[in-house]
C-alpha cells in the first residue's frame, strides 16, 4: 500500500523523464499529436484535440489535463486520456500504442483495454525502480572509486620501495668505496 503525498519537484522531473519520450514518440513515429498538462478538463480537452485531429489528419490524441496534472504532482500516477484520429486505427488501437510505446520508455501502466477507459500511467513504480537503480549506480560507483584509490596507493608504494632500494645501493657503494680508502 503506498500513502499519497506531494511529490517533490525532483520526483516530478524524474517520472516527466520518460513520460516526454513516451508523448514524443508517439508525436514522430506515430502520427498521434500528445500533449502533457493539456486543457481543463477531459470533455475539452478531447473536443480540441479532436479538432486538431481532423485538421492534421492524425491517427489520434493523447492527453493529460491540468486536475491531472495535480493529481499527478500529489500521487504519482497519471491517467492518460486518448482518442481515435482520422485513420483506420480505432480508439482502442490508439490505447494499445499508448500503451506499447509507455512500455518500450520504461513506465508500467494499468489498463483494462475498453475505449472509454483512460490509460493509468503508474509513476510510483517508475519512480521506486528508478530508485533502486539510482542506488546501484551509486554503489558501483564508490566501489570503482575504491579500487582506483587503492591501486594509486599501491603504485605510491611501489614506488617508494624502489626509491629505498635504490638509496640502500648508493649508500652501501658509498660505504664501500670509504672502507676501501682506509684499507689502502
Ligand atoms: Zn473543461
Amino acid at each position: 500500500m503506498r500513502t499519497i503525498q506531494q511529490l517533490t519537484s525532483e520526483e516530478v522531473k524524474t517520472i516527466k523523464i520518460p513520460l516526454k519520450k513516451a508523448f514524443h514518440l508517439l508525436r514522430t513515429k506515430h502520427n498521434i499529436t500528445a500533449r502533457m498538462n493539456f486543457s481543463c478538463c477531459g470533455n475539452c480537452g478531447s473536443y480540441e484535440l479532436g479538432e486538431i485531429v481532423k485538421e492534421k489528419k492524425l491517427d489520434g490524441y493523447v492527453f493529460y489535463h491540468h486536475q491531472d496534472e495535480d493529481n499527478f504532482k500529489e500521487g504519482g500516477d497519471v491517467y492518460l486520456r486518448y482518442g481515435k484520429g482520422v485513420g483506420a486505427i480505432t480508439a482502442h488501437g490508439v490505447g494499445r500504442l499508448i500503451v506499447s510505446v509507455c512500455k518500450e520508455v520504461g513506465l508500467q501502466t494499468d489498463w483494462d483495454g475498453t475505449d472509454e477507459k483512460c490509460i493509468l500511467v503508474k509513476g510510483t513504480e517508475y519512480l521506486e525502480q528508478w530508485r533502486k537503480d539510482e542506488e546501484r549506480r551509486q554503489k558501483i560507483g564508490r566501489i570503482q572509486q575504491n579500487i582506483k584509490l587503492s591501486r594509486l596507493r599501491t603504485e605510491r608504494y611501489e614506488e617508494s620501495i624502489i626509491s629505498e632500494k635504490d638509496a640502500i645501493i648508493a649508500l652501501e657503494k658509498e660505504l664501500e668505496e670509504l672502507k676501501n680508502e682506509t684499507s689502502r
